[in-house]
């Protein structure tokens, strides 16, 4: 349904739910973050491509979703709850498997996310074992998608709080809140991160990491409401409350994504033979 409205116009379904991932802030600092979690010399070589990756990570949401329209949008989110209820036991864990099971019509509404991530990270690292050039842009692409993969309302069927008496909370939390306080937090975020880690089965991880973030979409709604008691949704007073409320989350949630970033990096990087 968000495709239909979004092709007749109808602008805030657009706005609100996969039109934007974190904000444009939010991807960038999130690159950032996972290059320092690298060890030394492979740091190095992610650093001089700062800038590139930035505005890679970026791109799918502008370039990419504005070449391929919807089959560019459904790449960023996977609505765990269309599929099964929580604790999500024998999710389908393949493109196949899924489409096995629930059919591809219904896989394609509710969004095929992780098997993004896992192409990317084989893009990146044929590029790398290549020696092609072209590495930055799947490590930037691989970056956006990393980090939607923990903005627990991508996560959801309920992903712009329209189910729940929230609509709207999707572009209210990404913007208002952490977008806005994004330079602030990737100070705070930056003091303490851990280091990047090989990692030996990105596919089971990958889920795991789903299937512990999915819960921050019932918190998020949670803490709209409590915020609409301070406030007017967008007043200060509300963004004030729900930065307070999703703080912890955001935090975690912007340093479980940078060190799994940077451990993908690491592993393309170790997998080509660098
Ligand atoms: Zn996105």
């Amino acid at each position: 349904m968000r495709y239909v409205a979004c092709l007749l116009g109808i602008g805030w379904v657009c706005a609100t739910s996969t039109a934007h991932a974190w904000g444009d802030r939010t991807h960038p600092a999130i690159v950032r973050l996972a290059i320092s979690t690298l060890p030394e010399e492979v740091e190095r070589e992610f650093r001089r491509q700062t800038r590139k990756l930035e505005r890679f990570s970026n791109e799918p949401d502008s370039v990419l979703r504005e070449r391929e329209g919807r089959v560019e949008a459904i790449r960023h989110f996977i609505d765990l709850d269309g599929y099964m209820s929580p604790p999500f036991e024998g999710f389908p864990r393949t493109y196949d498997k899924a489409v096995e099971r629930i059919g591809k019509r219904k896989v394609e509404k509710y969004g095929v996310l992780p098997w993004v991530i896992l192409r990317f990270e084989r893009q990146l690292r044929k590029a790398l074992a290549a020696g092609d050039e072209d590495w930055v842009r799947q490590a930037g692409y691989l970056a956006h998608y990393v980090g939607d993969a923990y903005q627990p309302l991508h996560l959801t069927i309920d992903y712009d709080g329209q189910l729940s008496g929230s609509k709207g909370i999707h572009r209210r939390f990404e913007n208002d809140v952490v977008d806005a306080r994004m330079m602030f937090n990737e100070r705070r975020i930056g003091f303490d991160i851990p280091e990047a880690l090989l990692v030996e089965d990105l596919r089971e991880k990958l889920f795991t990491a789903l299937f512990a973030t999915y819960p921050g979409s019932t918190a998020i709604l949670a803490a709209d409401k409590t915020a609409r008691g301070a406030g007017k949704p967008g007043s200060t007073a509300y963004n004030d409350k729900l930065e307070a409320e999703t703080d912890e989350l955001i935090r975690r949630q912007i340093r479980d994504a940078s060190v799994m970033l940077g451990s993908i990096w690491l592993t393309s990087w170790r997998g080509a033979g660098k």
